[in-house]
This record gives C-alpha cells, sequence and structure tokens, in this order.
C-alpha cells in the first residue's frame, strides 16, 4: 500500500501543532527534575520518566537499560594568588580533571602554539599555563587537547583558561579528544577561570607570581541508563531506523537546549508517529527505535554501551538519526556521515517540499551520539542547524547554569518534530530492494578516525 502522503502530512503537521506535549517535556525535564549529570538520582528519573512517556503513547517494549559508567565528581576547586587567601578566582574544573594541590609560577603562554611555547621553553617545567582556547588567528589551527598535549610534554603541571563568554559566566569544557576513545584520558589537569578573573590573575600574579590551585575530584564507577522502545513496522521485517537524543546534563546545567530539547522531540515524534497508526492506520513500513542516551556529557558512554549492547544480536539500524542542542535556529536539513544514502535522503527531503537539504560532513564527528554509530559501521546522522547556518544569539548557553528553558523556541521544536515524522515515516516505507546495502567497511573507518584524531573540527 501506497500511503497518501499529502492526508499524512496535513495530519503530522496539524497534530505537531495543535496538541504539542513539547512544553510538558520541557518542564518535567529541566524545572521538575532539573540537572541530570549521569549516574545521579535525577538522571534515573528522567530516564523512568522518558520510558514512561514511550509507554503512555503505546510503543512496543519500553525498556531502561543500565551500564557501567566511569563518572567523577568535583567536590571543591579554587584558583588564588599564592599566600593571599583574601580573594579567589572563579573556577570550573574541566571534565574528568584530576586531584590537584599546588602553587607553582603562573606562565602566560597566550595560545600554548609550538611557537610562543619555544620561547618560554626554561620557564614551563612544574609551571601552570594559563592559556587561550581559542584558535590562534594568525596560524593553522590546532585542536586544543594537542596544545595540551604539548604542554604535558613540556613538564607543565596545570592549565588555567578563561570562559569563551563575557560575564562572568563559567561552562562546563572537556580537555580530551572523544575520537580517541578513552573520555578519562585528559593531557592536564585543565581548570576553567571567567574571561574577567583571567585577567585579574594575569595582572596580579605578574610575571614572575606563583599560584594555588586545589582541585577535590572523585572518580567512581555509578550506572546510568539507556531507555529505548520500538514502533513496530508493517510491512519490512527485521529492519529498523534508529532516532536518538541524549537525556543527561553538565554536573550544573538544567539542560534545556542541551539536550531536553532533542529529548522533548524524540518523544514528540514517537508520539505523533504511534498517533498516526490510531487515527489513521498508517504505519511505519520498517520499524522505528526511539533512543535515549546517558552519559553523552561524559564522553558518550551511553551511546558507546548501547552499540556495544545491541549490535550484533539485534539488527543494525538502516540509518540513526541523532538529535542535540535543537533550539538554535530553524531545521535546515540532514547532516550524513557517510555518503551511501545522500541520494536517498534528499529524494525524502524534496517530496516534502520544505527546501531540506541532504549534506555529507567529510569528518566522522566524535561531538555526539552518533561517533559510537558511525564507528560501528551504522549510517549515522544529524540535523542541520546551528553548526553550519549560525545560532540565534541567545542559545548558547551550552553547559552551563544558563542553558535554561525560557530561551527556548517551542514553535521551531514542533517544526521539527512534524518534519521528523515525515521523513522516518518515507524512510521506513522506502522497499527494502531500493535501500542501498550498507558497504561501509569498520577497518576502514577506524582508518579515517585515527587519520583524524588532533584535526579541528572544521565548522564549529
Ligand atoms: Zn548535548
Amino acid at each position: 500500500m501506497q500511503p497518501s502522503w499529502p492526508s499524512i502530512d496535513r495530519w503530522l503537521m496539524g497534530e505537531a501543532w495543535i496538541a504539542s506535549r513539547l512544553a510538558d517535556h520541557v518542564t518535567v525535564l529541566c524545572d521538575q527534575i532539573g540537572v541530570r549529570w549521569a549516574g545521579t538520582e535525577n538522571e534515573h528519573k528522567a530516564a523512568e520518566y522518558i520510558a514512561e512517556q514511550f509507554d503512555t503513547v503505546s510503543l512496543e517494549d519500553p525498556a531502561v537499560e543500565d551500564f557501567r559508567l566511569q563518572t567523577s565528581e568535583c567536590r571543591s576547586a579554587s584558583i588564588r594568588v599564592a599566600g593571599d587567601h583574601s580573594w579567589q578566582a572563579d573556577v570550573r574544573p574541566s571534565l574528568f580533571c584530576p586531584s590537584i594541590d599546588i602553587e607553582a609560577p603562573l606562565v602566560d603562554v597566550g595560545h600554548g602554539m609550538p611557537r610562543e611555547l619555544d620561547s618560554l621553553s626554561d620557564r614551563l617545567a612544574q609551571s601552570v599555563a594559563l592559556i587561550r582556547s581559542e584558535f590562534e588567528p594568525f596560524s593553522d589551527p590546532i585542536h586544543l587537547t594537542l596544545r595540551l598535549r604539548d604542554l604535558a610534554e613540556r613538564e607543565v603541571v596545570a592549565a588555567i583558561t578563561a570562559s569563551p563568554h563575557q560575564g562572568r559566566r563559567l561552562t562546563h569544557v572537556s580537555s580530551g579528544d572523544w575520537r580517541d576513545g578513552d573520555p578519562l584520558a585528559v593531557p592536564l589537569p585543565l581548570l576553567q577561570t571567567s574571561r574577567e578573573d583571567a585577567s585579574k590573575l594575569r595582572t596580579r600574579v605578574g610575571n614572575a607570581g606563583r599560584v594555588a590551585i586545589r582541585v577535590d575530584a572523585e572518580f567512581r564507577t555509578a550506572t546510568s541508563w539507556n531507555v529505548l522502545a520500538d514502533l513496530p513496522g508493517a510491512m519490512i521485517e527485521d529492519e529498523c531506523l534508529l532516532l536518538s537524543a541524549h537525556h543527561d546534563t553538565t554536573p550544573d546545567s538544567f539542560g534545556a537546549n542541551d539536550n531536553g530539547t532533542g529529548v522533548a522531540v524524540l518523544l514528540e515524534t514517537a508520539r505523533l508517529l504511534a498517533g498516526l497508526s490510531e487515527a489513521m492506520d498508517v504505519r511505519p513500513g520498517r520499524a522505528i527505535r526511539f533512543v535515549s542516551f546517558g552519559a553523552e556529557e561524559q564522553g558518550l558512554q551511553g551511546s558507546f554501551a548501547f552499540v556495544d549492547r545491541h549490535f550484533g544480536p539485534d539488527p543494525m539500524p538502516r540509518l540513526m538519526m541523532n538529535l542535540d542542542e535543537l533550539s538554535v535556529g530553524n531545521m535546515k536539513g540532514v547532516v550524513l556521515q557517510f555518503p551511501e544514502l545522500r541520494e536517498l535522503a534528499q529524494q525524502q527531503l524534496d517530496s516534502m517540499n520544505e527546501g531540506l537539504q541532504c549534506h555529507v560532513l567529510s569528518q566522522v564527528d566524535a561531538s555526539g551520539d552518533m561517533f559510537p554509530f558511525a564507528r560501528r559501521g551504522i549510517p549515522a546522522s544529524f540535523l542541520w542547524r546551528w553548526r553550519f547556518a549560525g545560532r540565534h544569539e541567545d542559545a548558547a548557553f551550552g553547559h552551563s547554569s544558563s542553558d535554561t528553558p525560557e530561551k527556548l523556541r517551542l514553535r521551531e521544536l514542533k517544526e521539527y518534530a512534524a518534519f521528523l515524522a515525515r521523513l522516518l515515516l518515507r524512510l521506513s516505507h522506502v522497499p527494502a530492494e531500493d535501500w542501498p546495502e550498507n558497504q561501509l567497511d569498520v577497518g576502514t573507518i577506524a582508518q579515517r578516525i585515527e587519520q583524524e584524531r588532533g584535526a579541528v573540527f572544521r565548522v564549529m
């Protein structure tokens, strides 16, 4: 049976607009539950809520799957001028920053480029580097992880970097490169301070001054949770498409944009497609699996665990699509990690007549939950939005306590949910014989990732 697309599209768009539950999901996740650092009771509450919502819209077999998580908790941290207890700089240790308690000379290393470090070589051993995390504008950009590794090799014991934002706003940053596959591998202790206090430190400590740095962090294993449920296919057996988001946050973020939006749109897309079966008796051709990951913010540990657990006993999805930070601009289309499905995806987008485009990113992107799937040779994709088209001004609050719900544009998210439901339904109905065979080779992908390690993400 060939579905009648105009009436289906009309129902999905109308339902997405009029009966939206996006605001309820955002309120529960961000206001009622709040911070959802993976491995905590709050994260578990979010996982249970998502499973309950999957059940409410009658998806099949909603399940909360636990996995072991390597996590850390920063109990306290400080940056001071040595010997001066009257003032402390703003401080936020980076992800998996180890404990440290030292007094050492502070050396301003600029952007930490090789030329700068060479000129300071006799002063670097056993010092604390004050480093600018942004790219040095006059040379080929070098990934921050590589610059930090260079500091560690020159026996620098810790680094302080200024927040990219003004107004004493701090963000939770990662000093490692997730392409390395080991989130705990950090080059050296990295602490962020505010822009304002970085400049104060520079003046107060001066050229020969010393700083006192202390971080008390606990590393432990904990339990985190992935949630999944299925909308069965009516025609094509043993095949599925997968739509995902992550529900966890950084340690002090309410995670409205990152990633309450992704989870809310995931739930809403599930509701729309399940509702369509009820209202018009139109079901997906091949199954659609909905997944919410834990521990994305701690090195993608949830999606790594999910991929390890499910593939291969379960057949690999024909396509996975990941949702992250959606309230940052209109949807422009889809970005694939590999070119195999470009034509097929573009045909479906064209049939929606919304001017959406399919692109292929020429780098294997390790900044989100599509990475473990891509690594396993599963066609992975994400949405084309801010990284390629700029962000709303007030949406640049990721990984900070300012990522709050009042900044979200719910109408844009309604559009996302309706577009995704229409696109996934179309893709689910592409006959098995018209779907290009998966030619992706895990060995070749691993080689590519190895070659790209340390390379700068070209489009940020
Ligand atoms: Zn995110």
